[in-house]
């Protein structure tokens, strides 16, 4: 007989059977059994399954979107391809001297090549980038912002806060609804002021119509003052140049979207934009335009903190060669959805439809989603089948993340790549 220290038979028992039903390392199985025997000591077997079951289900898996939400921002919003290797990548390694190189050089150049900005570095994400550029350039001094873009974008990022975060001041300029050229003069004129960027953000999540007005990057940018443009979504060119021989034409939402290329042209010194938005890369933040500017955020103290991993950076610049290469459409998993013909989504439909036995198929309405383009839906096909499955759905090994409305659940396949459509029809053949 072994000497050692044991768990208490029971424990290690209920841990044992647990794992019958939950893949979970033993040590965690063994941590579910022993809170559900102290806490429910006379119904420690089911509680023990109810912990073990809510544990594993709290724990990152792949899943399927069926929301026909294409950037779905709880499922991490533009989905990326990725390779698994052990390997290290050169992220601070120049490979032509041997000795330590930038993180930023690769991308920075790859980047310029796009947008015609001088220079440009990458932190975590957009939020980072604005903070970053505040405090780099601004620290102490006054940023002027119409009254209509101090926003909140999602999760408390909140323009005004952001500002105060960073150690700049915010000034308000113009109204909620208008803002012109003059307010703007004003302020600069002001000698209660020392403003030192005049800061553009896109209201991303939502819109005013009616009696609206505001300045465009190329107005603001005849103030004297550099000019920010927080673009958000990370569109990097609104004439799409990457959707020819796949669209017909650009959507209208599309070129109507600010755009770096474009915000460059016309006068902003620096723009901020997502990775994971538009751009259809991993999750981090873009800053780019003059190089002076770039350099100052790039030598701030707050940039060791931001700095993002070799992964996101590699992923990043896999991303942007797709550009490049104009092989967007068939490598970026965000533009191969949105550029896939509503025909083709509909011969999925029912061809899902009719392997499966039933269901129907419907025409439905896609979105961007992730505060781009808010109002604007894109056509799309998928199956509509009675009764609300979604938590059926979401339980399986491989969970498929489906809509419902009025009893209905709604498999929208324009956010499904066509490799998953077998998984689709597994799924809903075994709905009982
Ligand atoms: C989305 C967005 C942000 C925040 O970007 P994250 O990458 O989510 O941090 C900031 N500004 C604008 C205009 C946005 O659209």
């Amino acid at each position: 007989m072994s000497t050692e220290p044991t768990h208490p038979p029971s424990v290690d028992a209920l841990a044992r059977s647990l794992s019958k039903d939950v893949p979970l390392p033993h040590a965690l199985l063994v941590d579910c059994a022993r809170r559900a025997i102290q806490s429910h000591p006379t119904d420690a077997v089911n509680t023990a399954h109810q912990y073990a079951h809510e544990l594993h289900r709290s724990l990152l898996v792949d899943v399927v979107n069926a929301t026909g939400v294409l950037l779905h921002t709880n499922l991490g919003r533009a989905p990326l391809r990725t390779s698994e290797t052990s390997r290290a990548n050169n992220v601070e390694f120049n490979m032509s001297t041997g000795e330590r190189g930038s993180r930023h050089d690769a991308v920075s150049q790859l980047i310029s090549t796009l947008t015609g900005a001088e220079a440009a570095i990458v932190v975590n994400n957009n939020a980072a980038a604005v903070m970053l550029v505040l405090a780099a350039l601004a620290h102490g001094r006054d940023v002027a912002v119409s009254r209509g873009e101090s926003v909140e974008i999602g999760g408390n990022f909140r323009i005004p806060d952001v500002m105060e975060q960073s150690g700049a001041h915010l000034v308000d300029v113009g109204t909620t609804n208008r803002t012109r050229l003059s307010d703007y003069t004003k302020a600069i004129a002001s000698s209660r002021n020392d403003i030192a960027l005049l800061m553009k953000i896109h209201p991303s999540n939502f819109s005013i119509e009616g009696f609206t007005e505001d300045t465009s990057v190329r107005e603001l940018a005849t103030c004297g003052v550099p000019v920010v443009a927080d673009i958000g979504s990370g569109l990097l060119d609104n004439t799409c140049p990457w959707l020819q021989g796949h669209l017909p034409q650009v959507p209208k939402w599309l070129a109507n979207e600010p755009a770096a290329t474009q915000a460059l042209i016309d006068g902003a010194a620096l723009v901020t934009f997502s990775g994971d938005k538009l751009l259809g890369g991993p999750q981090c933040g873009i800053i780019a335009g003059r190089k002076d500017l770039v350099e100052m955020c790039a030598a701030h103290p707050l940039m060791r903190a931001l700095r993002p991993g070799s992964h996101t950076m590699q992923m990043l610049q896999s991303t942007l060669l797709s550009y490049c290469a104009r092989t967007v459409c068939e490598d970026v998993p965000f533009w191969f959805m949105l550029t896939q013909t509503t025909a083709s989504l509909r011969t999925r439909a029912e061809s899902i439809v009719q392997r499966v036995g039933r269901g129907e198929v419907v025409a439905l309405d896609a979105l961007v989603g992730a505060g781009s383009a808010p109002g604007t839906t894109v056509e799309s096909f998928g199956i509509a089948i009675n009764g609300d499955h979604r938590e059926t759905l979401r339980g399986r090994a491989l969970p498929v993340i489906a809509r419902a409305f009025n009893g209905t659940t709604f498999i929208d396949l324009r956010s499904v790549h066509p490799d998953d459509d077998a998984i689709i029809v597994e799924a809903l053949q075994q709905l009982a």
